[in-house]
């Protein structure tokens, strides 16, 4: 007799459901994915996707500003030749101010229809992908229950959509997160706003404060202020981005300040109201802040109301988060969780590998329980920071050992010629085997370049591997090479070339 198919049900489309789907498919599971608000989910729809396309738009500005140090002259451009840091050559391309009247070249329709438009394009590419791989996808929004028909099963579960319920081998939950909402500081989503209110607005906001200094705030304003916005920044730590490495944070900020943005550091937001036309955020000290509209950014909670979880036996950690093992169980048997709805690690590639991995875990494959240190992420915003292994906190407080190289990129040919200075490579690398454990790059594109210290961490690389590694001249990759050359100790004992390092 054939093994029955095994029955997979998953909550949510985003790219914890939707990757987690694929895998299951491809196991030869019967694949129900239950989603309200479209496929792809928030990470396609209204937050990774439409940021990294508006960011797009904002990077051309940043180009266009600086195009006067390159020798292009744009007929009415107030800025050009102006003597600004850009034009000098002190700043580097599109350091400058944006000037009065840049707002201008943005068409905010045309660029929000557009943010929409490729999140709508994207979401059906997830659609199609599914359909071809035979998972049935029902809209609605699904809530784990006790199994009624046929009589209850050990093992079993049942998931209600509206008044169909649907019988269960395997749950994942994989259901995301909503902004965090202050009650003194409720979105209107006309000039109190939500990330995802942005591509609704009719124009670009003239004065924006962004409340919140961690990726998503920095992101933002990096991308407002690049548009021609009056950007001003509320951070309630020391400086921006207070998790992220201290030297990019600190390169990111210069910029932020160097451009026109108004940082605000250990100011926390108390309130904010609308006044007259615009808004009023109020600091804790008593200081007030105005501008046309107020973007909070203070975090993401999870999405998991009124979805069973207690009936279901789901218990979640003290953060309120799904509380999940390494290979995404849930405390209930048979039930998995992926994605947002776990906090492990807010991005969209670790809630994919952790739905891949329920699967793969839950549909007997062999697998690797997730790995958080080699996690490779980026904020885009201009420069960029790519970072992935440890972190140099790590080797600071002595829970690594590892030695540690950072070279300015202002010294990088390929980064004069382009016209930017701000930026760098950084590597750590274990002092006794120069195997490569970490590294942080922070350039234009550095998400692009961050794959090679990816490779070398993931494949245990060395040093003297990455060293005699070729990269091409001039490039920016060059800076890698470079930095495993400064780190290669000619006392260490080498492992001959090709062989797996020690
Ligand atoms: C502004 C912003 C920019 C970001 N940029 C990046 C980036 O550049 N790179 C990166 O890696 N990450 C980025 N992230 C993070 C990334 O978007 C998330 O980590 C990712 O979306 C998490 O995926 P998920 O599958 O857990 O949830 P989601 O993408 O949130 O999908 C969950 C889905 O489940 C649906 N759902 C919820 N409840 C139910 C229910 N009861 N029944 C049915 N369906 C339900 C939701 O409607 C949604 O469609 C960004 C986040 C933000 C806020």
């Amino acid at each position: 007799m054939s093994k029955p198919q095994t029955s997979v049900v998953i909550l949510g489309g985003g790219p914890g459901g939707y990757e987690a789907a694929l895998v299951a498919a491809q196991l030869g599971a019967r694949v129900t994915v239950v989603d309200s608000d479209g496929l792809g989910g928030a990470c396609v729809l209204t937050d990774c996707v439409p940021s990294k396309t508006l960011i797009a738009t904002s990077e051309t500005m940043v180009q266009l500003r600086g195009s006067d140090s390159l020798g292009i002259e744009i007929p009415g451009a107030s800025g050009a030749g102006n003597g600004d840091p850009g034009s000098s050559g002190r700043g580097g391309a599109g350091t400058r101010q944006a000037a009065p009247g840049e707002r201008d070249w943005i068409n905010a329709p045309r660029l929000y229809g557009r943010v929409k438009a490729l999140a709508q394009a994207q979401s059906a590419d997830v659609g199609a992908r599914l359909a071809a791989e035979g998972v049935e996808v029902v809209v609605g929004r699904g809530r784990l229950t006790r199994l009624t028909r046929p009589a209850r099963l050990a093992g079993v579960h049942a998931v209600v959509v509206g008044d169909r319920e649907i019988v269960a081998d395997v749950v994942l939950i994989a259901t995301g997160g909503l902004p965090r909402v202050l009650p003194t500081a409720r979105p209107d989503g006309k000039r109190i706003l939500t990330w995802r209110h942005l591509y609704d607005l009719d124009e670009l906001p003239a004065e924006l404060v962004v409340v919140g200094s961690g990726v998503t705030g920095a992101e933002f304003a990096s991308a407002y202020q690049a548009l021609g916005s009056q950007v001003t920044l509320i951070s309630s730590r020391e400086r921006v981005l207070p998790q992220e490495d201290a030297d990019a944070a600190v390169v990111v900020e210069e910029v932020f300040k160097r451009r026109g943005m108004t940082v605000l550091s250990r100011s926390r937001a108390a309130a904010v109201h609308r006044e007259g036309g615009g808004v009023l955020v109020t600091l804790t000290d008593g200081r007030a802040v105005r501008g046309t509209h107020c973007l909070m950014t203070v975090g993401v909670v999870p999405a998991i109301g009124g979805i069973g979880l207690a009936r279901a036996g789901v218990a979640v950690n003290d953060r309120g988060f799904i509380d999940v093992d390494r290979v995404s169980r849930t405390s209930a048997p048979g039930v998995y969780a992926a994605g947002d709805c776990t906090g492990v690690q807010m991005l969209a590639s670790v809630a994919a590998m952790q739905g891949r991995i329920a699967m793969w875990h839950a549909l007997g494959e062999a697998v690797q329980p997730l790995r958080l240190d080699h996690v490779a992420a980026t904020i885009f915003t201009e420069p960029e920071i790519a970072t992935v292994g440890v972190a140099e906190t790590m080797i600071e407080s002595g829970q690594v050992k590892a030695e540690v190289i950072m070279l300015p990129l202002v010294t990088n040919p390929r980064a004069k010629m382009q016209g930017f200075r701000d930026g760098f490579v950084k590597l750590f690398a274990s002092p006794r085997s120069g195997r490569i454990l970490g590294g942080v790059v922070v350039a234009p594109r550095a998400s692009e370049l961050i794959l090679a210290v990816s490779i070398a961490v993931e494949q245990l690389l060395t040093v003297d591997q990455l060293a005699h590694t070729f990269s091409v001249y001039p490039s920016l990759s060059g800076s890698l090479t470079e930095a495993a050359r400064r780190l290669m100790m000619p006392a260490r004992p080498r492992a001959p070339f090709g062989e797996p390092a020690q």
